[in-house]
């Protein structure tokens, strides 16, 4: 037993006999953790310092609060910032660990004056993606947005970042391009019903990139598929399967649109094949959310491909 090698949390220590076990949200770090909740109390004194360091700054300019900061964790302003930044910075110490800070530019509709605000979110990259988050602030100063661009900007920040879910890697080419505001239409839909079912306990959507890996197996070996046929008499799959990462259990969703036949260009290239495309994945701890989701037909039976 002592030939075959182990690894252990970098937290709480517990030894894991396999590598894929652990989770790690710092590019080429070799710290990795056992679960999220050993993650978030590593960092927390980091958490604290860059809090401590933004009260500090903003004492020095006399700008305690802002309306702007009403936009922080928003989710839709935090999503585009992690997926598109405008700017990233990026800060090394001499062990050569980094740190970034995420900034989107947005503006106000309403304001009149001075309606152009910044979100800035530190945070780590793993895999060309944000993976732990330190701190978010937004600012309409901008002296304020300068003490937020450490270190070096980043040359092309929106082909810095990955794509932040795996669902975009799978688009046919063939497809009909009116099938992708379809699409589009469907992920706003399925994600604003998602947003109203979600529980504050459950996994935060910013670490959802730290599922991406169950993806696949979901949709290639699922618990359990139910189809629906939602309000436009459009038809949805959701794939749901129990899986365990460390001392989580969680289950991954997959929902997925079955296009209609004439939203494919090539017909004679798909044939009578069935184009699925993904509309929304992602993890949960939330049974009642298992309940939100297992609605429609139980397809049993399924050919799993
Ligand atoms: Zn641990």
């Amino acid at each position: 037993m002592l030939k075959k090698p182990v690894y252990h949390c970098s937290q709480c220590k517990k030894i894991l006999p396999e590598l894929e076990e652990l989770l790690f949200v710092e590019e080429g770090s070799q710290r990795g953790f056992c679960s999220e909740s050993c993650i978030e109390k590593y960092f927390a004194p980091l958490i604290d310092h860059y809090e401590q360091q933004e009260k500090k700054i903003r004492k020095k300019l006399g700008i305690n609060d802002e309306p702007c900061m009403k936009y922080v964790g928003q989710q839709s302003y935090m999503e585009s910032t992690l997926a598109r930044p405008g700017q990233i910075w990026r800060l090394e110490n001499e062990l050569k660990e980094e740190i970034f800070c995420f900034i989107g530019e947005f503006k106000e509709k309403e304001t009149q004056y001075q309606n152009t605000f910044y979100l800035l979110i530190i945070c780590s990259v793993f895999d060309h993606r944000p993976s732990f988050i330190f701190a978010v602030t937004a600012t309409k100063d901008t002296r304020i947005l300068k003490e937020y661009q450490i270190g070096e900007p980043v040359t092309d920040p929106k082909s810095f970042v990955k794509s932040p879910n795996p669902e975009e890697l799978a688009l046919p080419s063939d497809i009909h391009p009116e099938a992708l505001s379809l699409l589009e239409m469907k992920k706003s839909q399925v994600l604003a019903a998602q947003l109203e079912k979600r529980s504050m306990a459950d996994i935060p959507f910013e670490q959802f990139n730290l599922y991406d890996s169950f993806f696949e197996t979901t949709l290639m070996d699922p618990d359990e598929i139910y189809r629906i046929k939602d309000q436009d008499g459009d038809v949805l799959l959701t794939y749901i399967k129990a899986h365990n990462q460390g001392d989580t259990s969680f289950y991954y969703y997959v929902l997925m649109l079955k296009l209609d036949s004439r939203y494919y260009q090539g017909s004679d290239k798909t044939g009578d094949k069935e184009v699925l495309l993904p509309v929304l994945s992602f993890p949960s701890v939330d049974a009642q959310m298992a309940e939100l989701y297992r609605q429609g037909d139980l397809l049993t039976g399924v050919t799993k491909n």
